[in-house]
């Protein structure tokens, strides 16, 4: 076949510059380089306590009807969503990242304006510049609290927001009077990131009986522990239920994960089990690093590792058989931070003995 200059005359400009979603370097790799049995994995805000047995069961069950095509209105699913939440609408998606691309699938023209709090996760901004938005990055605090006149400023231009807490990375937790602030100033929509809300004292769910510019995004990936299974759903005001669907891929959410993430939701012990075992790591953490971690309402922290960059105590970590995420990657953020979240105890112990040798 005839060598071309296909790339370049095919692809979008957005693909052909070295810009995307940074992943966390593989386990594998480490353990093979540093000569380690076993990795531990605090890099990616995962579960540590395996999956849900009753999430299993559930799955196990739907692997049998695999040949047929998914419940396109996932009717089980929404039904434990309202059981576990109360009487709301609910979208459901691949993972809330499939929630995010929908939703700005369904406003977004190109050169529209979309307003981001930053520094925080990176798929927003990656989602919206996908769709031809126009991306405005408004600077937390220093104390990464959410510079809220700043925000609304923005936010009043934009057809869409984005605002995470708990935040990722940092792990603050943005009050509930300050969203209503923000909603009460704004005609866009406000999408409230709430992928780690479980693990930290906020509940945002009741502004949804109050304001119909306001999606809250969440995730059966973090303490619902079904990262592999990609589920995720949105609270959203009734209006943009049948918009969603529209513009939603076809046949999103496979048969076994919806059927995995039934079985999690209604697996209380294994929530609360979670969330209790978190909440005692986060403090044990918070006590070794004492000054140089941030409040976090989440299943991790962020580490000031000054004099140190990121990547510097990131590849130290990888060395003495700890994966870690380093904060180089977020944008607005500056090199000298670290993510870590809570792992197995193994796991934790290891990090804690490293981190005494940084
Ligand atoms: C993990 C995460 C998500 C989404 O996770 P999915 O696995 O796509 O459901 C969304 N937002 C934040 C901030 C996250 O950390």
């Amino acid at each position: 076949m005839q060598q071309s200059n296909r790339s370049a005359d095919l692809i979008r400009d957005l693909y052909r510059q070295d810009t995307g979603y940074v992943f966390a370097k593989k386990p594998e790799e480490i353990a093979k380089e540093f000569g380690f049995a076993e990795v531990a994995r605090l890099a990616s805000n995962e579960n540590p306590f395996g999956p849900s047995p009753r999430a299993l069961k559930e799955a196990e069950k739907a692997l049998c009807s695999m040949h047929r095509y998914p419940d396109t209105t996932h009717t089980n699913l929404i039904s434990a969503l309202r059981r576990y939440h109360g009487d709301y609408s609910f979208v459901t998606g691949v993972g809330m990242d499939g929630v995010i691309e929908t939703c700005i699938r369904v406003l977004i023209n190109p050169g529209d304006q979309v307003a981001i709090s930053t520094p925080t996760f990176s798929f927003y901004g990656l989602a919206a510049a996908a769709q031809g938005g126009d991306v405005t990055h408004i600077p937390r605090n220093p104390d990464f609290s959410v510079d809220i006149p700043s925000f609304i400023a923005s936010a009043r231009k934009a057809k869409i927001s984005f605002l995470c807490t708990p935040n990722n990375p940092s792990g603050t937790v943005t009050p509930v009077s300050d969203i209503e602030e923000i909603l009460k100033n704004i005609d866009g929509i406000l999408f409230l990131d709430n992928a780690y809300v479980e693990f930290s004292p906020v509940d945002y769910r009741d502004l949804m009986n109050r304001y119909d510019n306001l999606i809250i995004g969440r995730t059966m990936s973090k303490v619902f522990g079904l990262a592999g299974c990609r589920v995720g759903y949105a609270f959203v005001p009734d209006w943009f239920r049948p918009v969603y669907e529209k513009a939603a891929t076809p046949f999103t959410l496979n048969t076994i994960s919806a059927a995995a993430a039934v079985g999690a939701l209604e697996d209380h012990e294994y929530i609360d089990r979670t969330i209790a075992y978190v909440k005692k790591w986060r403090d044990i953490f918070t006590k070794e690093s004492g000054k140089t971690i941030l409040p976090s309402g989440a299943n991790f922290v962020m580490i000031d590792v000054t004099p140190l960059t990121g990547d510097q105590a990131t590849d130290f970590f990888a060395q003495n058989g700890v994966l870690v995420r380093s904060c180089r990657s977020f944008p607005g953020l500056a090199d000298h931070y670290i993510r870590v979240c809570i792992g197995e105890e193994w796991e934790n112990n290891r990090f804690i003995e490293v981190f005494r040798r940084l």
